[in-house]
């Protein structure tokens, strides 16, 4: 394991709980992301891991076997990137990149080399002698990533990177930001809200809920096999179907579904994406909104049991307003999940 990461708690001064105590192993040029709702903790265990924040007594941090638990943040030769991008407005983007190479004085030789190449492979030739200041957010962003890779960190720490960026440009840089992580195999933990970001950049995603991690997975195991309703909720917008559940059979309002083994006790759970319009399903509900999204019909409907129901519905009709339709959910797809007692 290139971070072992052993008994990560954090209690704030005054008392506020920001980590209980947190395991986790990350290997050698993986990209992990820590993903959770507003104040659950991620740049807290982000901040600890960089060294700008003390853990709680009886934590472990190893990097590559050393321990590096009491090491100063300059010791620990990790490169970091925030939200505000914390560049030198006036000084050019081939100077801003250099910069942290020249504090650690290596000759101008290889400066100039090691700027060439991050300036190569962030496609940033054109802005090279430009003033940040002249450069749009984007390309601001692209600097602040190549100035971190430059000195070639052990491991990059990027704290919501992409947040202050508008929504085609986040979706832009995040796959170069993937690429450019691999191209480089950095070992990189990436803080963010955004699920997709999240999905899209990581090799592995910690889910984070209140300080705790709830799962840990690729983005496909969250996915498939969330193991908590919040988890569910979170990776995907599941939604709980209510009903009762007898057997392998789950009985809701509009009929019957068909469970892919008996789970009583538990709650069912399904994702819009799963559910099918199908003029032979086992469920009647009525369609009471649609809203056509380009790709397919986002369809709100009632009836079929107690809690909202979504449909996303490909095809080049859909249903009308107020009409019944039928509905099938592959047993598959329905997640039956234990609830849990403290319930994010
Ligand atoms: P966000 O996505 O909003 O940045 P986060 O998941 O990164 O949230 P943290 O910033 O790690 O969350 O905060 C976790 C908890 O610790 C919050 O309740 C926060 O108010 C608290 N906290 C963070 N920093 C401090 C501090 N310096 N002093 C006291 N409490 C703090």
């Amino acid at each position: 394991m290139t971070l072992h990461l052993h008994n990560i708690a954090k209690t704030f001064p005054g008392g506020t709980q920001a980590l209980s105590p947190t395991d986790l192993d990350i290997a050698e040029g993986e990209i992990v992301s820590l993903l959770g709702p507003s104040g659950c903790g991620k740049t807290t265990l982000l901040r600890i891991i960089a060294g700008l924040e003390t853990a709680d007594p009886g934590a472990e941090i190893r990097f590559k076997g050393e321990d590096i638990t009491s090491q100063p943040v300059e010791r620990r030769k990790v490169g970091m990137v925030f939200q505000s991008y914390a560049l030198f407005p006036n000084m050019s983007v081939g100077a801003n990149i250099g910069y942290g190479l020249k504090m650690q004085k290596l000759p101008r030789a290889e400066i100039e080399a090691r700027v060439d190449d991050v300036i190569a492979l962030c496609r940033l030739e054109p802005y090279r002698a430009r003033p940040i200041s002249a450069l749009s957010g984007g390309q601001r962003q692209r600097v602040a990533l190549a100035r971190a890779f430059a000195p070639r960190p052990r491991l990059l720490l990027l704290d919501e990177p992409l947040s202050a960026l508008d929504a085609a440009l986040r979706v832009q840089l995040r796959d170069e930001l993937a690429l450019l992580l691999r191209q480089f195999g950095i070992t990189a933990i990436f803080v963010t809200h955004d699920q997709d970001e999240a999905m899209a950049i990581a090799d592995r995603v910690v889910v984070m809920s209140q300080g705790r991690v709830a799962q840990v997975g690729t983005p496909e195991a969250l996915y498939r096999a969330p193991e908590t309703p919040f988890v569910a909720r979170f990776i995907g917008n599941a939604m709980p179907l209510g009903g009762t559940i007898a057997g392998d059979r789950l009985h809701l309002r509009g009929g019957v579904l068909t469970l892919c083994a008996a789970a009583e006790g538990k709650t069912a759970f399904v994702r819009a994406e799963d559910v099918k319009i199908d003029a032979n399903g086992p469920l009647a509900a009525q369609v009471e909104t649609v809203t056509f999204l380009g790709t397919h019909y986002r369809i709100a409907l009632s009836g079929a049991s107690d809690e909202p129901l979504y449909c996303l519905h490909q095809g080049l009709y859909a249903p009308k307003l107020g009409e019944t339709v039928r509905l099938s959910v592959a047993p598959q797809s329905i997640l039956t999940l234990e609830e849990e007692k403290d319930a994010a």
